[in-house]
């Protein structure tokens, strides 16, 4: 499949392309085009016309538009799920999975479009101000940049653009170069649904191009990222004076209590598919587990029996339950970072292989040294640590031992240590009883410490993507 560049709802080709491969067995899937600073420039003076032309629909046509788009991908499935098995590596059940989150999401944002409320502010309620009326409003930043990873191109990229052109803004998305292919399809079928075309604008290419290129703009308002805590970093110390959302990684952590004997079995099931799903490439995976000593060797038990019946292969087939990690690159370093830790006294209970080029065993490492990648770092792969703890108090610190803090989870009874581990974890968003995998698209989203700065979810996103304007009508 040949790619290309969206600007203007025009095909924009390039001479140079980058080539996109299956992540299981390196085939060619597609390519896309090198965008450079000359495409983002066309891009920006497309979202400029394209800004002009949106604001002026009403909230009911955005509605509109986003409820056709959500139809439109709903019919088109089975196409969508299928690229993105074929890009991603992840496996045919678990892009069906996506395809049916990003319908919602943009359903989440038609609903939205709806209710973007201002307030009335009380002018008179200062000393000495008499005949003044007004209100704010929430209005629309301009030009969104979205540049989003390749672990979720679809649904990551529709919680960005989604709530972007459900406040009125116009886009320009730089997809992750692994995983262009099926953001290009997302874009036309948004221009399809009835968006000005020089609202909905992509830029392929690498991420030190295009990416930089879009970064630096002085016309873009906003850049909304999601990615690895590095890359949002360089971002944020590029692109100047605008707003920006970082989504970034995280090392997730979850305490089990001990009083939590009578459903190990099940909680080792969650925590297994919490950190081996999409091959452990989600940001909130589960990589470090702390088990209350009474109950450690029980769960070790029962998560590295349940890690075992695993199947891991060919992404496309349907009785997949694992596939491929990206690259690589990605399965060399997260070898690595296994090897380090058993080099530093960790022992491996659960695979520990690799398979093939990119496929690797469902990890489970226990005894995990702190000073081990795979306990400081967001290991992003088929990895997961489990650590002893004699407390709720070790089991917090632990949890809090580290630069990220997107989610964390706790299973326990104790109502206390439930509201304890709520209130002294630092994290965006806490789960009693659940993994830290556990999210649903409407809810605030986000991270706390290198996790990142703003939420997402279409509600609080249309806040990060809109400015109050204050109205004050003198009246004498
Ligand atoms: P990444 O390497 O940081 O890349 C993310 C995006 O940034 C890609 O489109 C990339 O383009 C682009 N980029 C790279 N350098 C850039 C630059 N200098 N200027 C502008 N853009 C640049 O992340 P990834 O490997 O795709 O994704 C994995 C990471 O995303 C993990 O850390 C994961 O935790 C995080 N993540 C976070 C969330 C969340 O909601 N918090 C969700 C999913 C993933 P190229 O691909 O062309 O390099």
């Amino acid at each position: 499949m040949k790619g290309y560049m969206l600007i203007a709802g025009k095909k924009v080709y390039t001479q140079e392309e980058i080539k996109i491969f299956f992540p299981y067995d390196g085939s060619l899937v597609g390519t896309i085009p090198r965008g450079k600073e000359e495409d983002v420039n066309l891009a920006v003076e497309s979202a400029k016309v394209g800004f002009e032309k949106i604001k002026k629909m009403t909230a009911y046509e955005r509605y509109q538009c986003l409820q056709r788009a959500a139809r439109i991908i709903s019919k088109r499935a089975n196409e969508f799920a299928q690229l993105l098995t074929l890009e991603v590596g992840k496996t045919i059940k678990e892009s069906m999975g996506e395809v049916g989150r990003a319908v919602n999401t943009i359903t989440l944002s038609a609903e939205e479009a709806k209710r973007i409320l201002g307030e009335e502010v009380p002018f008179d309620a200062a000393p000495g101000i008499k005949n003044k009326v007004g209100f704010y409003r929430r209005v629309p930043l301009g030009i969104i940049g979205c540049i989003t990873p390749f672990n979720f191109p679809l649904n990551l990229t529709c919680h960005k653009v989604a709530p972007a052109l459900a406040a009125g803004n116009s886009v320009i998305i730089k997809p992750s170069e692994n995983t262009s292919l099926v953001v290009i399809k997302l874009a036309e079928v948004l221009i399809e649904a009835g968006f000005p075309p020089e609202a909905v604008n992509v830029v392929t290419g690498y991420g030190e191009e295009a990416g930089d290129a879009l970064v630096r703009s002085k016309d873009v308002r906003m850049i909304t990222f999601t990615g690895s805590v590095e890359t949002g970093k360089i971002i944020m110390s590029r692109g100047g004076l605008k707003k920006y959302a970082m989504e970034l990684g995280s090392n997730a952590g979850v305490y089990i209590d001990e009083d939590q004997d009578c459903r190990l079995k099940e909680i080792a099931e969650k925590v297994a598919r919490g950190g081996f799903a999409l091959a452990g490439q989600v940001c909130i995976s589960v990589q470090r587990v702390f088990v209350h000593e009474k109950l450690f060797d029980t769960f070790i038990e029962e998560i590295t029996a349940f890690s075992k019946t695993l199947k891991v292969g060919d992404p496309r087939k349907d009785d997949t339950d694992m596939g491929p990690v990206i690259d690589e690159n990605a399965a060399d370093r997260i070898m690595e970072w296994i090897e380090e830790a058993k080099s530093l006294g960790a022992e491996i209970v659960c695979g520990g292989k690799r398979i093939s080029n990119t496929l690797i065993e469902p990890t489970v490492v226990i005894n995990v040294p702190e000073k081990a990648k795979l306990f400081k770092k967001e290991v992003f792969g088929p990895v997961i640590i489990v650590n002893k703890v004699s407390s709720i108090e070790e089991g917090i610190n632990q949890v809090n031992n580290s630069p990220y803090g997107l989610q964390a989870g706790i299973f326990t009874n104790n109502l206390k240590n439930a509201f304890k581990f709520s209130e002294e974890v630092e994290c965006g968003g806490i789960m009693v009883n659940e993994i830290p995998t556990f999210r649903v698209d409407q809810m605030p989203y986000g991270g706390v410490k290198e996790s990142g700065i703003g939420r997402e979810g279409p509600h609080f996103a249309i806040e990060e993507m809109t400015e109050i304007k204050t109205i004050c009508f003198d009246l004498t």
